[in-house]
């Protein structure tokens, strides 16, 4: 019997040869296990996982043709996985930068001397700013912006929820809210916490538009009046969802695409000299 190292390397040599897979980067697995079938498997970042067994060499042209059955499958399994990948922009912090508030779209313009150190100009007429005070900026760079964010944030989902519990007759028992300055990580938008009645919302959300805040607002306002129910989104979540916000499906779907678009706070070396 060969061993695993050994498939690995002459089969990946067949395979190139192949070219079954030309058109895309792929990492082959030989497993010690015992079964007999192959797998293909494409990751998050569009790359193939080439799954098989230890093999016999005569077995490789076996792969082969397998793997070109399945290169339709694979090549819109990869499209797919590239289409809804995060594409997260990396921003400098230079005059005319754009940054988004709640669907409104702000350019950054750096002021010596600016009080209150950052805040959107409304006085002028048409053109939308973003004033930051220019040796902040300088000193506390992105993080100038997140909080900027979070303040902004916070005081647009209060006014959100007020509106929402009524609705939904939380009023007695009206959850904290919280808006985070960190990274989205795995929770995403927000996420409700049960044991202190408290719901955290990520800074990036409002760079979207309003109806995807409130989208979240109420998601999690739902977990809030189904505090026992077993399933995350079971069958009560889902039926305040459609009581409260009939449409939440079309929203939830059309979020996915500004989504993968919110800045995350990452800058780019170029500011001002
Ligand atoms: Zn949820």
């Amino acid at each position: 019997m060969p061993d695993a190292a050994q498939v690995s390397t002459e089969l990946r040599y067949v395979i190139d040869e192949s070219k079954a897979l030309r058109r895309h980067p792929y990492e082959l697995v030989v497993s010690e296990r015992r079964w007999r079938t192959f797998g293909v498997t494409v990751k998050a970042d569009g790359s193939v996982v080439v799954r098989v067994p230890v093999l016999e060499r005569e077995d490789y042209p076996q792969v082969v043709g397998w793997l070109v059955k399945q290169a339709p499958r694979i090549a819109g399994l990869v499209a797919q996985q590239r289409a809804t990948a995060p594409a997260h922009p990396v921003k400098r912090l230079i005059p005319g930068e754009a940054f988004d508030l709640l669907g409104a779209s702000y350019r950054l313009r750096p002021v010596t001397g600016y009080e209150p150190v950052i805040e959107v100009d409304y006085t002028g007429s048409g053109n939308k700013f973003l004033m930051a005070d220019r040796a902040t900026l300088a000193r506390r760079g992105a993080r100038l912006l997140v909080d900027w964010y979070v303040e902004q944030g916070q005081i647009y989902a209060e006014w959100e929820l007020d509106h929402w519990v009524r609705r939904m007759g939380l009023a007695g028992r009206v959850p904290d809210l919280r808006v985070r300055g960190r990274d989205m990580g795995r929770t995403k938008w927000g996420r409700y916490l049960g044991r202190e009645h408290r719901i955290e919302l990520n800074w990036q959300l409002f760079q979207l538009d309003k109806r995807f805040v409130q989208y979240v607002i109420v998601h999690e306002l739902a977990h809030a009046t189904r505090p026992a129910e077993r399933w995350h989104h079971g069958p009560l979540w889902e039926g305040e969802m459609d009581r409260v916000l009939p449409h939440w499906r079309v929203v939830r779907e059309a979020m996915t695409e500004p989504g993968r678009h919110v800045w995350q706070g990452d800058v780019r070396a170029g500011g001002e000299s």
